[in-house]
């Protein structure tokens, strides 16, 4: 299939123009909101270095090059009906679009809690999961930050997803959007959830920045992506959590500003 492989190029530009936007307009947030209280919600005392942001946009772009690859497969396995991607509404319509953007969601938090349970593995983690915890204070550029055999895990999901379920190709995007968006909220090191996400309020059932920065300060716990489902259910969720997500979004205690850049 020569044509979806000439490909390749275009489709790793969208990719890492899908992270670079992401990150960029969060980055643009955390500054231009800083001094009207984000500096209060910094996570960490401790501050990512040039290094650091360097080093994550370096791998970030790589990954995406994974990413890009992965989509080669996807098109060529779409072409022998491998995988089910649809591009119009003639067998289903809007409905079925939301309800399986909703199911590849539910599927993904899956997917990423047990491969990233499985990956702080002593005997996985090394090959796999180093790479994503050098980075001790997230930034919204450590969204990608993976080794290469982390890339292919994480990519893996959509070819698999598909596989099983048929989707537009709409949903596919928003998929690919909602993902790159929590992601850098993830990361963003600073908490921009509001305090209805709290566990318990009617949002709480979303995972948060304290959530995943607990991830990366201490290594251990709250191993989920979008939901907290997969961590209360299995006992992994940080014990902290609860308690620094209300002095950080519902401001239960002071907190210490640090001075912007
Ligand atoms: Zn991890
Ligand atoms: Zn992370």
């Amino acid at each position: 299939m020569p044509d979806a492989v000439s490909l390749l190029p275009i489709l790793w530009l969208i990719d890492s123009a899908r992270y670079v936007v992401a990150a960029s307009l969060m980055t643009a947030v955390l500054a231009v909101f800083w001094r009207a209280g984000l500096a209060e919600r910094k996570l960490q005392a401790r501050r990512a270095t040039a290094g650091d942001i360097g080093r994550e946009v370096v791998l970030s772009l790589r990954t995406t090059l994974v990413f890009a690859l992965v989509t080669v497969a996807v098109l060529i396995a779409a072409r022998h009906g491998w995988v089910m991607i649809y591009w119009n509404f003639d067998k289903a319509g809007p409905l079925y679009l939301v309800l399986s953007l909703a199911v590849m969601l539910v599927a993904h938090d899956t997917w990423f809690y047990w491969t990233h349970r499985a990956m702080h593995h002593r005997r996985l983690f090394r090959l796999f999961h180093r790479t994503h915890h050098l980075s001790r204070t997230p930034t919204p550029w450590t969204a990608y930050s993976f080794s290469v055999p982390e890339a292919i895990v994480q990519a893996a999901f959509v070819p698999l997803f598909l596989a099983c379920v048929p989707m537009h190709q709409i949903g596919v995007a928003l998929f690919l959007a909602i993902q790159i968006g929590r992601n850098v909220m993830g990361h963003a090191g600073v908490e921009i959830h509001p305090p209805a996400f709290a566990p318990g309020r009617w949002l709480g059932w979303n995972n948060t920045t304290t959530h995943h920065d607990l991830h990366h300060e201490t290594g251990r716990y709250n191993y989920g992506l979008y939901f907290g489902w997969w961590d209360r259910l299995m006992g992994t969720e940080h014990p902290d959590y609860r308690r620094k997500f209300a002095a950080f979004a519902l401001r239960r205690r002071p907190v210490k500003a640090e001075p912007a850049e």
